[in-house]
């Protein structure tokens, strides 16, 4: 029997999409050069049991499974394989409890990021994980991916917020991991293992979320300096100290000069880069103003320091118009994801701009400085073969700089198909060999998202 006849057996009519055009449109991810196949079908369940009688039908049709969340990926982890079955749980998005005594949270997985956090502010609670795609990313995604953000660098990540999940596994069995309770010292911790699992080990159908009391507005701080060492030392010290700034960003000179073209706003672009830093909690103002003296005394050119909310979200703006900035050019974007150890970030930086010189291609890096986590983007002509192969070897340098400098090839995105090629330079051989095992164990013919991650 076909997929579309297995599929119309086990689930309702609504729940099955085989046009052409609304397949291709769910097919895949953000990532501008990974590759997608073509998708037979779509499914949109709207439950756990549709979830699995999906996953049923795909394997009397002996189809490969691409679980989907939002689709704003960046490594192509949720694109298609040819003949594959699309299952996006999009129509999964019902919060379905808010605990205030335990400030946790339950939710469907196609929850967006962004719907969450205005229902837990309505009673006093934060979800703190923010990727700059909240208002458009799902939960279910962000935990397939342990999405981070801005505020990673105070509040942690995903991962740090994630205690409990429904999954439903490859063979059809529905597993609930973790816990409501704050503690549980019971048994392995599945929960984790499911945390940045990018769809190859389940589909993730529930999740109990950690919530944590609102904290009042942040206060804010900027600072320019002329080289990329004193900022790298400035950052390191900032945290020698024992301050906990709750976003620390950097943005380079070239995204500077960039979104000074487009969007004036008398920033200075003869700057080697500009700090962005937040405090928040208790004498939010006296720690931002601690900072801004420390990035004073390592040699910043211009410091200034503000508790109005509003205004520090003017400062903040800088860092959100790059991306759109660059979007004006034209061309193709691609975004790095790599992360180093806090002290070795001037390194990276000043690593990345010799890697842009050394290929002739722009080179502008943005970044959470705080978590030493770097988003070099690399623009350049997608039409022009020669510009385009400039860009991925420099890409490929970049992930090695990275790995040199003790850090890691993949900070917050994920590897998806972007980064597989880099995966056995991070992992030794025996970490490997483990991961591999975990997932054929799971899912020993690789119905899930084949070809992806490990
Ligand atoms: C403009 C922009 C800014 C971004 N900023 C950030 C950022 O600051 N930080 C950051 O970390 N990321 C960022 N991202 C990347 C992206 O938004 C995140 O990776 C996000 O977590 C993906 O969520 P999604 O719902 O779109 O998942 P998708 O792209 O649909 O899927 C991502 C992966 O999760 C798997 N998956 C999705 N749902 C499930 C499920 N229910 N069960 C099992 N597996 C599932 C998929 O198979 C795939 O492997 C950005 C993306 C864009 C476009």
């Amino acid at each position: 029997m076909t997929l579309l006849s297995e599929l119309e057996q086990r689930l309702p009519a609504d729940s099955i999409q085989s046009d052409t055009d609304v397949v291709d449109s769910y097919s895949r991810d953000r990532a501008v050069f990974e590759q997608s196949g073509t998708a037979a079908i779509l499914a949109m369940p709207k439950t756990t049991e549709e979830v699995v009688a999906a996953l049923a039908a795909a394997t009397a049709a002996g189809v490969p499974v691409i679980p989907r969340g939002a689709g704003t990926g960046l490594t192509g982890a949720a694109n298609a394989v040819d003949g594959c079955l699309m299952l996006s749980v999009h129509r999964m998005n019902q919060i379905l409890d808010i605990d205030q005594t335990n400030r946790t949270a339950k939710v469907q997985p196609g929850v967006i990021n962004s719907d969450l956090k205005k229902a837990v502010a309505e009673v006093g609670l934060f979800y703190p994980p923010d990727p700059a795609s909240f208002e458009m990313s799902s939960i279910g995604g962000n935990v397939a991916t342990n999405a981070g953000g801005l505020c990673c660098v105070k509040y942690g990540v995903t991962r740090d917020y994630v205690i409990g999940l429904e999954v439903v596994l490859a063979d059809g069995r529905v597993m609930r991991t973790g816990r409501k309770t704050i503690k549980s010292t019971t048994g392995l911790d599945l929960t984790g293992l499911f945390v940045g699992s990018e769809g190859i080990l389940g589909v993730i159908t529930e999740i109990t979320l950690k919530l944590v009391p609102a904290p009042p507005p942040p206060a804010t701080a900027v600072a320019y300096f002329n080289e990329l060492k004193p900022a790298g030392d400035a950052i390191a010290e900032i945290f020698r100290q024992g301050h906990e700034p709750s976003l620390m960003e950097i943005v380079d000179q070239a995204s500077l000069r960039q979104v000074e073209a487009v969007y004036p706003m008398d920033l200075d672009v003869d700057a080697a880069c500009l700090l962005l830093m937040q405090t928040t909690g208790e004498a939010s103002d006296a720690r931002i103003a601690a900072i801004a003296d420390l990035c004073t005394e390592h040699g910043a050119t211009f410091v200034y320091h503000v508790d109005d909310p509003a205004e520090g979200d003017m400062l903040i703006e800088v860092r959100r118009k790059v991306w759109p900035a660059f979007e004006q050019l034209g061309k193709a974007l691609l975004p790095e994801d790599v992360a180093v150890p806090r002290e070795r970030l001037a390194e990276l930086l000043a690593g990345i701009t010799l890697i842009g010189r050394r290929h002739a291609v722009t080179l502008p890096t943005i970044g959470h400085a705080g978590d030493g986590n770097m988003h070099p983007l690399l623009v350049f002509d997608g039409n022009d073969p020669d510009e385009t192969s400039r860009a991925k070897a420099a890409f490929a340098d970049i992930v090695a700089l990275a790995l040199e400098l003790g850090g890691t090839i993949a900070g917050e995105h994920g590897v998806g198909t972007l980064k597989r090629e880099f995966i056995e330079l991070e992992l030794d051989e025996t970490q490997l060999a483990v991961q591999r095992s975990i997932r054929d164990l799971l899912d020993p013919n690789h119905l899930l998202n084949p070809g992806k991650a490990l």
